[in-house]
């Protein structure tokens, strides 16, 4: 599909540069554009900041009729339309709100073979409810009018998204409506069974799949350990700060709305001018932050995953998870907010075990809630493995860890880490007596009574005689949970209470086999770091 020797080519190029005032297409747009102009479906899977727009904004302007545009949000339809009147080129919006003179001039456009209008954006909400458009579209189709159809944040389909609209489902109807118009799907987040999805649910079985690398070279990737209490965090948040980003923007993710206030407060009273944003907050005050800190006059937005979509500051220089994400995706479409203007960036996450529990108690009811959360644990509690590889085998890109360049933690030359393997079968057998016991007296156990149980402290009636007491810190017995959290020898098993969701451990899946000496379980431990 580079090909650059088909009839719309040479259109393409100059009007690359006469109106878009670029001077090259980047990787996979001309692929994209190429395959949509001859009218394949397509799903394009590019991440965020890698150019998605122009793949549909430049083959509208040499398509002959409308190329509609299906986007979640008004607010990045708004700045779509604005970007491309700047160009002179005719883009409008309908949503609920559009004033009839607007309806009235796109629907007549819409089967004027003369009109100069070349992209309409709708919300999917449009597409669903209104008879009266769905039949100017018919029109606009039986003409030959119309273009292509464009769906933005196409993931939005699928369930197993991370953020599903239920309107999106109507999609699915477009392709039995107009079998000749070409599809166009546009994501930053898909794996797999994300885009299996989204093709059976839009009817686009043999859609070509257009995928750009996800790697961000310019982003440095790095997990640190997060203290134990909200001061001495918030104190290590604001040495790095200090230390490293001084004058410089960034956003700092919380778990919790509470929590980005709580750190808004703490980093402004060290001297981090920061503000919180979350989805509870006035819809004029998060508009007022956001102002705020687009124009530098605040450094750092303390926000939940609210603060998400339709944010471009290219110079976002860190961005910081106070909590790990509930996914891989999660952390990488967050962390991908930073360096979009391709400097140097960094994306740190701090990592405790007792955010984990916090993290499955939201997301045990999703549908895949667990194993997506656990995938981003295997991430925080690895010591040694290249981050970048890891993200990218997630993506389904094969990956080179040499090619990290050292813009890992673990690949970078100036920390000095010393890892080795050690047999841990002993010590996991010893978690699972501790947890048949509570089970054979009736005891429920969350992970910090465990871990008191192995340590001789705690309640009595917890504690396993023939258990050793733990020969290793509490943090290497922690990361001990988790590796045996993701290999399944415990499980978690969560109740409700009047205020609350509790996680308990139980023995898992793999837990007699491992009892019976049958497994054996080998983790990685660092023995020294030392950052010079
Ligand atoms: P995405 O939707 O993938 O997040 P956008 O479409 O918003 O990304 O594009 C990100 C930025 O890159 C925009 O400022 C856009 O103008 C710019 N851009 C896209 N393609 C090119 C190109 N070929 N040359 C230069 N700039 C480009």
């Amino acid at each position: 599909w580079d090909n650059t020797d088909f009839s719309w080519s040479t259109e393409l190029v100059s009007k690359l540069q006469s109106v878009f005032k670029m001077t090259e297409l980047r990787p996979m747009q001309l692929q994209t554009m190429n395959a949509t102009l001859s009218g394949r479906d397509c799903l394009l899977i590019m991440p965020t900041g890698g150019g998605k727009s122009l793949c549909f904004q430049l083959p509208a302007l040499v398509s002959k009729g409308i190329t509609v545009v299906v986007s979640p949000l008004v607010s990045l339809m708004e700045d779509q339309v604005m970007a491309l009147q700047h160009f002179s080129i005719e883009a409008v919006m309908l949503n609920a709100d559009a004033d009839k003179s607007t309806v009235k001039y796109v629907q007549d456009a819409m089967t004027d073979p003369k009109a100069t209008l070349k992209l309409v954006y709708v919300t999917p909400e449009k597409l669903a409810k209104s008879k009266r458009f769905m039949n100017r579209l018919e029109k606009m189709y039986e003409k030959g009018l119309f273009a292509r159809l464009v769906i933005d944040e196409v993931h939005c389909c699928s369930q197993w998204g991370h953020d599903f609209r239920p309107d999106y489902k109507f999609l699915g109807i477009m392709k039995r409506q107009f079998p000749g118009v070409p599809l166009l799907g546009l994501t930053a987040t898909a794996t797999i069974k994300v885009l299996e999805d989204v093709k059976t649910i839009l009817n686009i079985p043999d859609c070509l799949l257009l995928r750009s690398s996800f790697n961000r070279p310019n982003l440095y990737y790095q997990v640190l350990p997060k203290p134990s209490s909200q001061e001495e965090a918030l104190n290590d948040m604001h040495d790095i700060i200090n230390r490293n980003f001084r004058q410089q923007s960034g956003i700092v993710y919380c778990f919790s709305q509470k929590e980005t206030a709580e750190v808004a407060e703490g980093l402004s009273k060290r001297g981090v001018r920061s503000m919180c944003y979350h989805a509870s907050l006035p819809s004029k005050q998060r508009s007022h932050v956001h102002q705020l800190w687009t124009s530098n006059q605040i450094q750092v937005v303390v926000a939940t995953v609210a603060f998400g979509m339709g944010i471009d500051k290219p110079d976002v220089r860190f961005v910081i998870h106070h909590s790990l994400s509930k996914s891989m995706e999660n952390l990488y479409q967050e962390s991908g907010r930073a360096g979009r203007d391709g400097s140097k960036s960094h994306c740190i996450l701090y990592y405790r075990f007792a955010d984990v529990a916090r993290q499955s108690n939201m997301v045990f009811t999703e549908r895949t809630g667990l194993d997506n959360l656990y995938g981003i644990v295997a991430y925080c509690i690895d010591v040694s493995g290249c981050r970048r590889s890891r993200i990218a085998r997630h993506f389904g890109e094969t990956w080179d860890s040499t090619d990290c360049a050292g813009m890992c933690d673990h690949c970078d030359p100036k920390i000095k880490r010393l890892c080795n393997k050690r047999d841990v079968t002993r010590l996991c057998q010893d978690v699972i007596k501790i947890l048949n016991n509570a089970a054979a007296t009736n005891q429920r156990v969350t992970a910090p009574k465990v871990l008191d149980a192995w340590y001789n402290k705690g309640a009595p009636t917890l504690r396993v005689k023939e258990v050793k007491v733990a020969s290793v810190s509490r943090d290497k017995a922690e990361r001990i949970l988790a590796h045996m959290l993701l290999e399944g020898y415990i499980r978690e098993d969560f109740h409700f209470t009047a205020y609350s969701t509790i996680c308990y451990l139980l023995p898992g899946s793999r837990a007699k086999a491992l009892l019976a000496g049958s497994a054996q379980v080998a983790m990685e431990f660092e023995s020294k770091a030392s950052a010079t």
